[in-house]
């Protein structure tokens, strides 16, 4: 598609209003993971309203918009519709879903993570709709629920319990603008490290958990330092995130002690073998500890529960892979200069569609990666208009017949 034709789908400036007033709706209507109720009501709502043909809500509570015939290639877009919890409410300068507008610029909890996204999404596949007729292929919109806590989870519903099977994935995660073509995987460790509880007066009696969890810890610490590296992704990483110990009292020698585990998979890591070095480091150190990869079974808002292990591959799609061309292609007709092409530090969606269903995956999306889950978060208003053109042209480039 030549970059004139991109050039058309820019939203107008009634449109841009539109997109940049419903943004502040959805950071002002709460959605904690598991309680994404009300911004799903709202996002049905306005899809019905701005014409959208087909809009259905899935058991698990995800919001689904389709637009095409079936033929042709599927194209997915997807945002998740929950939030963090507003860390340090005191640290905020603008009110977490106050939604305020100063000088250009929209504040609050989710302007990046990532409702001006689901936003964008929203008002870009609204350029379409005045050409259904014409496409060749179906573009999918999906609002997922739970993935902040458990990424993967209700986009694999969508998979596997529901039919949906795309071609290609676009993930609304923010990237500044910028192309993302892969993240590090993810895997939560537990490591329960047994001890022999006695009376506090006596600790020569029993066997202190909390004293062979330091020596894990410190090993782990030791041990961050050598972990493989990819020249993409960087070097995987490993952090204690938590240590919880229980004891039949405060004056009693802790017969148990829990140390949670963050491992990041660079490329090339497997789940197996960061499981297997971890235990082999405690096989090493003589800990009495088993370990464990911990498992996500909230139920979603609707009821269901889905059980997931809280374990995920590291994923690149390739750099000369014809999506990252199409993508590459749209923001340089968009914005005049070609985008930068990175990865994220965290972990998204892509660890079920690219890293487990091998379905090619890129992501695009307004705001700075870096301020999500901070009491920082804002958007650009400008930022907001270009996805929604991103978002329009990349499905107009890759559906619509010329
Ligand atoms: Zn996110």
């Amino acid at each position: 598609m030549s970059s004139h034709l991109i050039q058309k789908f820019a939203p107008e400036w009634a449109t841009t209003q539109d997109l940049v007033q419903f943004t502040q709706r959805l950071i002002q209507t709460p959605s904690l993971s598991t309680q994404e109720g009300p911004v799903a009501e709202l996002l049905v709502a306005q899809l019905k309203a701005l014409g959208f043909p087909n809009v259905r809500v899935n058991a698990m509570g995800s919001v689904i918009a389709t637009l095409g015939n079936g033929n042709g290639p599927t194209l997915l877009y997807d945002a998740h519709m929950d939030t963090v919890e507003a860390a340090t409410p005191e640290h905020w300068a603008y009110p977490p879903h106050g939604g305020v507008i100063e000088d250009g610029v929209l504040y609050g909890l989710g302007a990046i993570d990532m409702k001006s996204s689901l936003a964008s999404m929203v008002y870009g596949a609204r350029e379409l709709l005045p050409y259904q007729d014409q496409l060749n292929g179906t573009l999918v919109l999906a609002f997922v629920v739970q993935e902040e806590p458990c990424e993967g989870l209700a986009i694999r519903y969508l998979v596997e319990e529901d039919g949906l099977r795309p071609d290609f994935v676009l993930l609304g995660e923010p990237t500044n603008l910028q192309i993302s073509r892969g993240q590090r995987g993810r895997v939560m460790f537990k490591v329960s490290v047994e001890g022999k509880s006695s009376h506090g007066s006596q600790p020569a009696l029993g066997q202190n958990a909390i004293y062979a969890a330091a020596r894990l810890v410190f090993a782990i610490q030791l041990m961050a330092d050598d972990l493989p590296k990819d020249p993409f992704l960087g070097p995987g990483t490993i952090a204690v995130t938590r240590i919880e110990s229980q004891g039949p009292s405060l004056n009693a020698i802790p017969d148990l002690c829990k140390v949670y585990v963050d491992r990041r998979l660079t490329l090339g890591e497997t789940v197996a073998a960061a499981e297997g070095q971890l235990e082999s480091l405690i096989r090493r150190e003589s800990i009495p500890a088993t370990v464990q990869i911990t498992t996500y079974r909230e139920p979603s808002y609707t009821g269901l529960v889905r059980v997931a292990r809280e374990a995920h591959p590291a994923w690149v799609l390739d750099r000369a892979h014809p999506l990252v061309a199409a993508l590459y292609q749209t923001i340089h007709a968009v914005r005049g200069t070609g985008p930068e092409i990175v990865h994220w530090p965290f972990s998204t969606d892509g660890v079920y569609t690219m890293g487990e269903a091998n379905i090619p995956t890129v992501g695009f999306g307004p705001g700075d990666p870096n301020l999500a889950h901070t009491s920082q978060e804002y958007v650009r208003l400008e930022d907001l208009k270009t996805a929604a053109h991103v978002y329009a042209g990349l499905a107009a480039a890759l559906l619509l017949r010329e």
